[in-house]
């Protein structure tokens, strides 16, 4: 082995999907090319003045510049608590059953290092968050993938989950408000789910970080379900909810020993959050989310809105979605993901992410962040009406390399 070769589970992901779109888009804007980027799910939508006042002054008390704990602020917790028994009516030991996280993706990346061991199984969806393949191959474990499909509403089908379950599967991953699809779960569906892991005595990793995104009835928690207190663990974020991608912070709550273990985890590999940004953001659940999510969501369902219309009047076939804020459209008839999106980058400057980065049943579809303005998106929709890439009615094949 070389000197400086990444090791073998470094090598054995595919390069991040994203640092790769990223790298593309700034070889054109350094070529001073027009770049509308609708690739990646990072809010264009500032931090709330709120947030950021709560925030300034936190950061003034000197009882914050020191390490913080690994599994956060008591204080920051008990407010996640009353946050989560008012939203979902489920009432949490706020120091048993939650601990604060750097991100969600922190937590959903460490905890598979927290209770897996080299030869466990998991189940995660594909088309997915390259984050469950990455953490399970870092720790070891096997990824097993199981199919989304649109005729089952992006909803994993539990016959196919029970003919995937192996002795050696441990946990199951499931994400709704979903990224990339937008699909959401409903309460029964999670029912199922956890009387099927019940009886396979599996772990369920519920992916809650757009639960605040939605554009009808609020999304469940699967702790709804009582039989989950026992046996899931479901990740939070505050990234999309309140804009603070930057900032850095989500939460996990659920099985004392699920929990537990992550916060041993995270006690050998990181300090914990900074303690003005968990403060003001759990402040920010209880105090402000009332006002500012109604907010949100409208800024988001007429971005939704004006992308499904404009995208089904170009002739793409697109799922309304749920949650979340993707679109996921089908590609032209005949043509790869990869190809379309380079196509689609060439000619407009517009960036899509090619659905084959969430797995290989992603093959065939495409996805738009809508965290750009309405103007954005409708720029991106004129753009892409030149280029006509669905002129061909999908299912009819077209040339795929016009
Ligand atoms: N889970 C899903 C499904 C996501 O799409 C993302 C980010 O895009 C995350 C988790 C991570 O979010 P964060 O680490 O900012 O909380």
């Amino acid at each position: 082995m070389a000197t400086h070769e990444p090791s073998k589970r470094l090598q054995a992901l595919p390069r991040y999907l994203f640092a790769e779109l990223e790298r593309k888009r700034a070889d054109a804007e350094a070529a001073g090319r027009e770049v509308i980027d609708l690739s990646i799910g990072d809010p264009d939508l500032p931090t709330p003045p709120p947030v950021l006042e709560k925030i300034a002054v936190a950061a003034t008390d000197p009882a914050n510049h020191r390490y913080p704990t690994s599994a956060g602020m008591p204080a920051a917790r008990r407010d996640i608590a009353a946050w989560f028994a008012n939203r979902f009516g489920v009432s949490l030991d706020p120091l048993e059953e939650c601990a604060i996280l750097i991100g969600s993706k922190e937590g959903i990346g460490h905890f598979p290092l927290a209770i897996l061991n080299p030869g466990d199984e998991v189940l995660m969806p594909d088309p997915g968050y390259p984050v469950y393949f990455a953490g399970t191959t870092f720790a070891g474990a096997t990824p097993i993938r199981y199919v989304l499909r649109e005729s089952n509403g992006f909803l994993p089908d539990l016959a196919d989950l029970d003919r995937l379950a192996t002795p050696r599967t441990r946990v199951v991953w499931v994400n709704y408000p979903n990224n990339p699809t937008g699909a959401l779960a409903t309460r029964a569906f999670y029912e199922a789910l956890v009387a099927w892991a019940e009886r396979r005595d599996l772990i369920v990793a519920s992916d809650a970080a757009y639960s605040e995104l939605y554009f009808d009835e609020p999304p469940p928690s699967i702790f709804e379900i009582p039989a989950a207190r026992g046996r899931a663990i479901e990740f939070h974020s505050f990234s999309k909810t309140f804009n603070m991608t930057g900032w850095r912070l989500g939460f996990a709550v659920g099985a004392p020993p699920l929990v537990g273990a992550l916060v041993r985890l995270k006690a050998n590999v990181d300090s914990g959050a900074p303690q003005a940004i968990q403060l003001a953001a759990a402040w920010a659940l209880n105090a402000y989310l009332p006002t500012h999510g109604p907010a949100l969501r409208a800024v988001y369902r007429e971005r939704r809105d004006v992308a499904v219309e404009g995208l089904r009047k170009l002739g793409c076939p697109v799922t309304e979605p749920g949650g979340a804020f993707y679109v996921w459209g089908r590609v032209p008839a005949g043509e790869r993901s990869i190809a379309f999106a380079a196509r689609v980058f060439d000619h407009t400057g517009v960036m899509l992410t090619p659905g084959v980065g969430f797995g290989e049943q992603g093959e065939g579809y495409f996805r738009i962040a809508l965290t750009g303005p309405v103007a954005v998106i409708d720029r991106a929709l004129r753009l892409l009406e030149g280029l006509a890439p669905w002129k061909a009615p999908h299912g009819v094949a077209s040339s795929p390399s016009r």
